[in-house]
């Protein structure tokens, strides 16, 4: 992989950046600079015909000073330990910008999860969870959804740990069927929480009096979601794309009739009355808002440069690379990071798992208000912060997240005087 393009090393960089920012000791640097546990299995699975096969899987805890190791688990061929590393990192620094008492985790397996039948998914999904079983638990590191996986995997994984425990743990995953202990909102969350940003930004910018046109990049459950919520908002979706292709409408898409076409023909491409155009034009054409909510790397040094929009909402984890980064910076864009865009999905989990503790479910109301509260509160801190340090959204939000885990590792590792 290109090194500029590592997710690893970009992430890592980032991450140095606000720790030479804050001017945290060394120790704390070389603390935070590496994963905490880095956990590597060999999965092995009785195929359809008969043979055994085996995938390579991990599970990454960068941190667990504020609490648990939090994050979701990634299916997909391209998978490398490094995504994985990068991706917790990016977890413990989400769950400290919307102050939820977590640290960060990830996992992952390399596999293309559309090229096994049901039945070899589930085996896969139930062996990795019972290989990582020493390492994780409900005090301890707890998994959810991320791209290539989804609320059913999350119920086999609880099934199988639960079955292994002796009893029902639901607790262990976040993320899962609201028949086995889901939460309420859980589905939409990391949506509801983008939407919630661009609201905010679109305040902060004086843009709240027009009536935005939107792009999306990604049509999976978080970019649907996002062009459903904004659209039912009276917000115009002038183009979606997903892997098979891009189509753009200047008049507008009605989001919940292209997902209906794409549940039929497998792809938005070709939805009446829009123009088919190339994936990587959506970034380019003319809107107010940018949704990236597909992979990382998407915006980089070359299409930096002819992007129209003026405020981009990462849906996704790290779809802006750090030269973009410059450029949109130079060019007045608001880029509202992912730490803090995209963190609705983990807050709502956060709420899952203190309703799986408690065995008291919330409606979808208190879960709502309650993670939209934590939104805008975490937007004005980051906001806030952007405007004292001078520096854009991406740092204030890293610099606010590094400076409240280090906080909680200083704080455990130096002696207090009194004791002395
Ligand atoms: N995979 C999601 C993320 O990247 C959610 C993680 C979680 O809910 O633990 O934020």
């Amino acid at each position: 992989m290109d090194k500029e393009r590592n997710v690893w090393l970009m992430t890592q960089q980032r991450m140095e950046n606000a720790m030479d920012t804050l001017g945290l000791k060394p120790g704390i640097k070389k603390y935070l600079r590496e994963p905490r546990k880095t956990i590597e299995v060999s999965v092995r699975v009785q195929m359809d015909d008969g043979e055994i096969d085996v995938f390579k899987g991990y599970r990454v805890q960068h941190n667990s000073d504020r609490g648990p190791a939090k994050g979701g688990l990634r299916f997909s061929p391209t998978v490398t330990l490094d995504d994985v590393k990068a991706l917790a990192m990016l977890m413990s620094l989400k769950t400290a910008v919307v102050d939820i008492p977590f640290g960060g985790a990830k996992g992952g397996i390399t596999v293309n999860p559309k090229e096994l039948s049901v039945r070899e998914l589930e085996a896969l999904s139930r062996q990795y969870i019972l290989e990582l079983s020493p390492n994780i638990g409900i005090d301890t590191d707890i998994p959810a959804p991320d791209v290539g996986t989804n609320p059913q995997i999350m119920a086999w994984m609880t099934d199988a740990y639960s079955i292994q425990k002796g009893h029902f743990v639901p607790g262990i995953v976040t993320g899962k069927p609201l028949e086995v202990g889901g939460s309420q909102v859980r589905d939409e969350a990391t949506s509801v929480g983008v939407v919630s940003t661009i609201i905010s930004a679109l305040k902060h910018m004086d843009m709240d009096d027009i009536e935005p046109r939107v792009a999306v990049q990604g049509f999976g459950n978080a970019g649907f979601h996002c062009a459903r919520i904004l659209h039912d908002m009276g917000f115009r979706i002038v183009a979606v794309s997903d892997t098979g292709g891009a189509i753009y409408n200047p008049e507008g898409i009605n989001p919940k009739k292209a997902r209906a076409h794409k549940l039929k023909s497998r792809s938005v491409c070709e939805f009446p009355k829009c123009r088919p155009i190339d994936p990587r034009e959506l970034l380019e054409v003319d809107c107010d808002i940018l949704i990236p909510a597909a992979l990382e790397n998407q915006i980089d040094e070359d299409n930096a440069p002819d992007i129209k929009a003026r405020i981009i909402a990462e849906a996704a984890n790290a779809p802006v690379t750090p030269e973009a980064d410059k450029i949109l910076d130079q060019r007045n864009i608001m880029v509202i990071p992912d730490l803090l865009c995209n963190a609705g999905g983990v807050t709502v989990s956060y709420f899952e798992w203190l309703q799986n503790r408690q065995s008291y479910y919330w409606s979808y109301r208190e879960v709502s208000s309650k993670l939209k509260k934590i939104m805008e509160r975490a937007f004005s801190e980051v906001y806030v912060m952007s405007q004292k340090r001078k520096v854009n959204m991406r740092n204030a939000a890293s610099i606010l997240a590094v400076k409240r885990v280090a906080d909680a590792v200083s704080l455990k590792t130096t002696r207090s005087r009194c004791y002395l």
